[in-house]
């Protein structure tokens, strides 16, 4: 066959198609980096922030410790006893007595108030979102810090000293700590802490501001135009160049692929009706001992072919839709029928399930939830319904009381992804859960510094003074677990001992910790007798 030349149209065509491909190709990676950069610069804002709000909120329960304990005055009894609050709290600095203006009646260290080069009139201080505390600026010779106040009664009011360590915001990626800075400050613009305390910021910055939406605070971070352009850009290539095959793929797609009628939603529908939607259970385990002392039932849809659909791809929009509910009592049966004789033998081990916020406060809830557990023959006290943080609960009040009477049926009640979520913690305190998960964005940084671990000492210590049990999440490695340990949590949950699994695996799992526990003991004991 003889070789024809390309003629020059047909070069000029490929070389246009390439150049659009790639130009295509070029304006995806950018917008890429871009988007991804973004998402990070935002992700750092958010935890600078949360850090924030915990050390708040942590203030505010100490507040609420003491004026919970009725009769607050400047007696060196009472101020002693205030001390010891102080010393106890490494974040408070101090905590005082003020008139209802706002000026100081006495300090549990009255030196402290030498200290100070100037102090706010009330007129001045900022209002929390739900009015129960007024935040300001406290300005001393060594620094500033943050001062937040409640009211006791018509006459007075306490206010907690904070210091907010710089240090809780060291927290930028290595490549970018000398050319950014984080900022706290007071939604007046007021600078509360800056980290570094030094940094010539150049007059090209990129700034991205996250506002609390329950303290007048937001966390500032500026980086450098110049560092951020070179910052994580290795995805330019393969992005270019998936881009181009993406393209390529697409484009065959929309020529062969017949338009699908059926939405999502349809999908879900058929899921139900076909019940592909399973529990997978997640071993939650003693920190010390490393026993297993329950599960979490996390859904997965099996679909027809055998693909395991994460839930994060399902569950929202079976949220909005309204498919929660059905979906809910599908998993939450199953999850009955396998773990029962499990749950019947085992009366201390305790299985979790989550339950979406509309779900929990929809008519008849409570009276479902009894009836599908009774069936099972399983006691109330052996189930806990994980409820959120991640989205405000519409109606607190009525979440509220949902919880108590679930609780008087024995039922138990975990808040979810506590930290993370838009409540800034007041729901903590104002739901009547038993116990707390930390989220695993606390668990992941907490060896990596202090800051981080002294973040979920605080959050204990408040679940703690609210009587309140600790799982923390997401916990990877033993080291975490150590953390975890000496931050005072009790149990856990995470990849570490077992990612979800189907309930043979996951029963297999138990069995096999069981025996070995026992074989250790039986060494144990003969080691005694010998
Ligand atoms: P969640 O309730 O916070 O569940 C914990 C998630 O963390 C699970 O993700 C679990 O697989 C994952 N995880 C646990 N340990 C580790 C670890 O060590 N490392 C890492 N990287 N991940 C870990 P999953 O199963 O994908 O579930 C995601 C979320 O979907 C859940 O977060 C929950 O909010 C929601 N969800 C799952 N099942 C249900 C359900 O039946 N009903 C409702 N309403 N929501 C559900
Ligand atoms: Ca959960
Ligand atoms: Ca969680």
């Amino acid at each position: 066959m003889a070789w024809r030349r390309p003629s020059v149209t047909h070069v000029a065509m490929l070389a246009a198609s390439v150049g659009l491909f790639l130009a295509a190709g070029h304006f995806a990676a950018k917008a890429v980096i871009d988007g991804h950069q973004k998402r990070q610069l935002e992700e750092l804002a958010d935890v600078a922030l949360r850090r924030a709000e915990v050390a708040v909120s942590f203030g505010a329960a100490t507040l609420d410790e003491l004026a919970g304990k009725g009769t607050l005055n400047c007696d060196p009894g009472t101020l002693q006893s205030v001390r010891l609050q102080v010393y106890q709290r490494s974040t408070v600095k101090d905590i005082r007595l003020v008139n209802r203006d706002g000026s100081v009646i006495c300090s549990a260290y009255s030196e402290t108030l030498e200290f100070d080069s100037g102090w706010v009139d009330r007129a001045d201080m900022l209002p929390s979102q739900d009015g129960r505390l007024l935040l300001f600026r406290v300005d001393q010779f060594s620094g500033v810090a943050l001062g937040v106040l409640r009211d006791i009664d018509k006459k007075s009011s306490v206010v907690a000293i904070l210091g907010i360590n710089s240090y809780l915001f060291d927290i930028m990626p290595a490549e970018l700590r000398a050319h950014s800075e984080v900022l706290l400050r007071l939604n007046t613009g007021l600078e509360v802490v800056r980290f570094p305390a030094s940094h010539d910021g150049s007059s090209h910055s990129v700034t991205i501001t996250n506002a609390s939406t329950h303290y007048p605070l937001e966390a500032i971070i500026r980086v450098d135009t110049g560092v951020l352009q070179r910052w994580n850009n290795e995805a330019y290539w393969p992005t270019m160049f998936i881009a181009l095959g993406l393209g390529i793929a697409f484009g065959f797609l929309l020529t062969k692929t017949r338009p699908r009628l059926e939405g999502p939603i349809a999908d879900i529908d058929q899921a139900l009706a076909r019940h592909e939607f399973k529990p997978f259970f997640q071993p939650t385990f003693d920190l010390r001992s490393g026993e297993i002392v329950g599960c979490e039932v996390l859904a997965r849809w099996i679909r027809s072919d055998g693909t395991i659909v994460s839930p994060i791809n399902f569950i929202p929009l079976a949220e909005s839709s309204g498919r929660i509910e059905p979906m809910t009592w599908q998993i939450l049966s199953t999850a009955l029928r396998e773990a029962g004789p499990l749950l019947r033998e085992d009366k201390n081990f305790k299985m979790s399930f989550n339950v979406a916020p509309r779900h929990l406060l929809s008519e008849g809830f409570i009276e479902s939830l009894r009836r599908v557990v009774l069936a099972a023959k399983v006691s109330p006290r052996q189930i806990v319904l994980e409820v959120t943080e991640r989205s405000e609960l519409p109606d607190l009040e009525r979440a509220a009381s949902v919880v108590r009477e679930l609780r008087e049926f024995g039922f138990r009640v975990a808040m979810d992804d506590v930290g993370v979520g838009n409540s800034g913690l007041s729901q903590m305190k104002g739901l009547g859960a038993n116990t707390i998960k930390i989220d695993k964005f606390f668990v992941d940084t907490i060896t990596e510094d202090e800051a981080a671990a002294s973040i979920v000492a605080m959050l204990v210590r408040l679940a703690h003074d609210l009587r309140m049990t600790v799982v923390a999440e997401g916990i990877e490695t033993s080291e975490q677990i150590q953390a975890l340990i000496a931050c005072g949590v009790e149990e856990g949950q995470g990849y570490v001992v077992s990612p979800p699994v189907p309930f043979p695996n996951f029963s297999e799992l138990l069995q096999a910790r069981r025996s070995s526990a026992r074989a250790k003991e039986a060494v144990g004991q003969a080691a005694l007798v010998a």
